[in-house]
């Protein structure tokens, strides 16, 4: 495995488990049970993934000890404000069935999340939490919780894949030495990325597949990668990326691959804040 220096000086793995979409207790429990096996010690969790119980009881009855493990999870926005933040992370903890979590995140940019982030710092002093950091914030977001606020995040958790590789965004984190995490690294499948052609002929010359090829070309930008799968022979194939090296020219060539276009939906777009969020956020008032 490798490891990323957070700018608190906590270490983290550099591929993890994802388990987004998989709300069904069993199902998470054997998936994150099989990812244990394979050899995963970061999982990402979250308050809205609606999964943090089963996540916590494969790991907590793993037979491992907790300090091997890096467990993520994040704040949802009916929490964000100071009180409410401070019963998200109890609530958070308690599912996990944890005395603290590796690293905690305000899952979206909105809402009050200054309130909330002065939770997430008193609870990394109380030792709740070990790392604090944040999700789909853009640089000015960044930016202005880092000159409001006495902790800097460790993290931010962005989309980032071949077909959205925000450049800017990463290199501005990069820079403050705030590491990216990428969520969606393969785009959920989007544009049939497994089959791929440019990526399949970059993956023959190492004898590796595209997902594989993808993951390795993140963690030579030196990004975090938490690919998701329920399935434990793609959990195998995921972990196996840590025996080969991409060119530059496959790197060049990887980068031409880039459409400048959320898979999803534009953090900065209106219509999608109020679709998405704009329940949760009228709930605050
Ligand atoms: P992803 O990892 O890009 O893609 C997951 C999809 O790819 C699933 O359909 C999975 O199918 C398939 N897959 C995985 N490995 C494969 C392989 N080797 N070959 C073929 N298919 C494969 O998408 P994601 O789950 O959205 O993102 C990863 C993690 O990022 C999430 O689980 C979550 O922890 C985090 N995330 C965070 C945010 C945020 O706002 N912070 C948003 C989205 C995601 P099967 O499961 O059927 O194998």
């Amino acid at each position: 495995m490798e490891y990323i220096n957070l700018n608190d000086g906590n270490k983290m793995p550099m591929l993890g488990f994802g388990v987004f979409q998989v709300p069904d207790f069993k199902q998470a429990r054997q998936a994150v049970t099989d990812a244990i096996d394979v050899g995963y010690r970061l999982f990402d969790t979250a308050a809205a993934y609606q999964n943090e119980a089963a996540v916590g009881e494969s790991i907590n009855k793993s037979g491992i000890d907790r300090s091997e493990f890096f467990v993520t999870s994040k704040l949802w926005l009916d929490h964000f404000t100071y009180e409410k933040a401070k019963a998200g992370i109890e609530d958070s903890l308690r599912k996990l069935n944890m005395d603290y979590m590796d690293l905690y995140l305000l899952h979206q940019p909105y809402g009050d999340v200054y309130g909330a982030w002065r939770a997430l710092e008193e609870a990394q002093k109380s030792g709740k939490i070990k790392s604090i950091g944040v999700s789909n914030f853009y640089p000015d977001q960044v930016k202005n919780l880092e000159l409001m606020s006495s902790v800097k995040p460790a993290v931010n958790q962005i989309e980032v894949s071949p077909w959205f590789q925000q450049n800017d965004d990463v290199n501005f984190m990069q820079k403050e030495d705030i590491a990216v995490e990428a969520w969606a690294p393969f785009a959920e499948g989007k544009h049939d990325i497994f089959t791929n052609e440019t990526l399949a002929k970059i993956g023959e010359k190492y004898g590796k597949s595209n997902g594989q090829v993808i993951l390795r070309w993140l963690l030579q930008r030196e990004i975090i990668v938490i690919p998701k799968t329920v399935h434990k022979a793609r959990m195998q194939e995921n972990f196996d990326v840590f025996d080969f090296k991409l060119s530059q020219d496959d790197m060049e060539t990887i980068s031409k691959l880039d459409r400048h276009e959320s898979q999803f939906f534009d953090h900065h777009d209106p219509v999608a804040i109020e679709s998405i969020f704009g329940s949760s956020l009228r709930a605050l008032r």
